[in-house]
């Protein structure tokens, strides 16, 4: 069957809501005709900036608003950065992908120097795919020629629920930098968080907006909470596995090629569940101990569960080929010094605001 890009949320809620067994059958049998159902694409999350960031996403402990025990650190080093990917790649991992807690790209150093790390890894033959905010279409092509495989920026949730998530930026803004992504040879991955106070509705419309993208994603992660003390969410109950199991079942039946990631909340989950999401649909996983600054699995622990269910690691650029890197000096594409206008909606979310006023957490 065709891919299409014209579900509605009332067909998404149809499949989500199934009896499970209906549901998974479904799922698996979407997966087997599009991907090879014992292979997993692993990536490496790499924290290279962290903490200090000016937005105020509701479940995020890198937000400077809120008190949380995250400690901030400065751009890593070109070669800080190459020593974690050579180590991610000798654990099993195809795929490096970089994320700073900023805003919104800027041009000049710091950016320059993530265009290096994003030229040192490609050659190492590992995936590279960064996630730095909203990015232009230059700062987009740029990255592009550097060798970026994938660029990441979650819609998070659907476009209702996300204003009460995040006053600082609006959804369209999200939109248009898959959007920027799109005009280059990026292949795009973006995804959401479940378990957040949102509805079966609002998950069934983060969905229609992912599965409505033409082309679809090339990667969509599905992410379950983890509550962090300090943060707005930090009371948020556990999503339990069976909701987790549904939206990879549902993002796999509605987007039959796209790698479904899970992502953020394995550490919550029992070996059993994590299996069932990999029959429901999900082919790719973060491998590490840590997703940013939010706790995973160990990488030894991974491979056991990899062994135990016969699974076995997708090898670097099976789904497209290695991008050209271009060098600084031969690039076509030049510091623009661009200063984009980002919307700030700057709407009152209660819960955010009063996670501002608390103290800092104790350590
Ligand atoms: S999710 Fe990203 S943009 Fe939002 S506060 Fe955290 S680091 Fe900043």
């Amino acid at each position: 069957m065709a891919t299409r890009h014209n579900w509605t949320k009332e067909e998404i809620l149809e499949i989500y809501n199934k009896p499970l067994m209906e549901l998974l059958y479904e799922a698996a049998t979407v997966h087997r005709k599009n991907h090879d159902p014992n292979t997993v694409q692993v990536s490496t999350l790499l924290s290279i900036k962290t903490g200090g960031c000016p937005e105020d996403c509701g479940y995020c402990p890198q937000a400077a608003r809120y008190h949380t025990n995250v400690e901030g650190n400065d751009l890593m080093s070109v070669n800080q950065v190459k020593a974690q990917a050579l180590r991610a790649k000798e654990s099993g991992s195809s795929r490096v992908c970089m994320g700073a807690a900023w805003r919104n790209v800027k041009d000049g150093e710091e950016f320059d120097s993530v265009l290096e790390m994003v030229r040192t890894i490609n050659k190492l033959d590992m995936e590279v795919c960064c996630t730095l905010g909203m990015i232009t279409e230059n700062q987009a092509q740029r990255l592009a020629e550097a060798g970026l495989y994938a660029y990441n920026h979650n819609l998070d949730s659907s476009e209702e629920y996300y204003k009460e998530v995040i006053s600082t930026r609006g959804y369209q803004d999200r939109l248009d930098t898959i959007g920027n992504v799109r005009k280059t040879n990026v292949t795009v991955c973006s995804g959401g968080i479940i378990g957040m106070g949102e509805s079966a509705d609002d998950r069934a419309g983060m969905l229609v907006a992912l599965s409505t993208l033409s082309p679809q994603p090339e990667s969509v992660p599905i992410n379950a909470l983890v509550p962090v003390e300090g943060t707005p969410m930090e009371e948020q109950e556990p999503v339990s596995i069976w909701e987790m199991v549904r939206m990879v079942a549902t993002a796999r039946i509605v987007m039959p090629e796209t790698q479904v990631r899970l992502s953020a909340g394995r550490t919550q989950m029992s070996r059993e569940g994590q299996a069932m999401c990999f029959f429901a649909g999900a082919n790719s996983i973060f491998a590490g101990d840590k997703l940013l600054t939010t706790p995973n699995p160990d990488v030894n622990e991974d491979m056991e569960l990899f062994r135990s269910l016969g699974l076995n690691p997708q090898k670097a650029f099976e789904k497209k080929e290695q991008p050209q890197s271009v060098s600084a000096e031969e690039s076509q594409y030049q510091n623009l010094g661009e200063k984009p206008k980002w919307s700030r909606p700057g709407h009152k979310i209660e819960r955010n605001l009063e996670a501002q006023q608390k103290p800092k957490a104790k350590a």
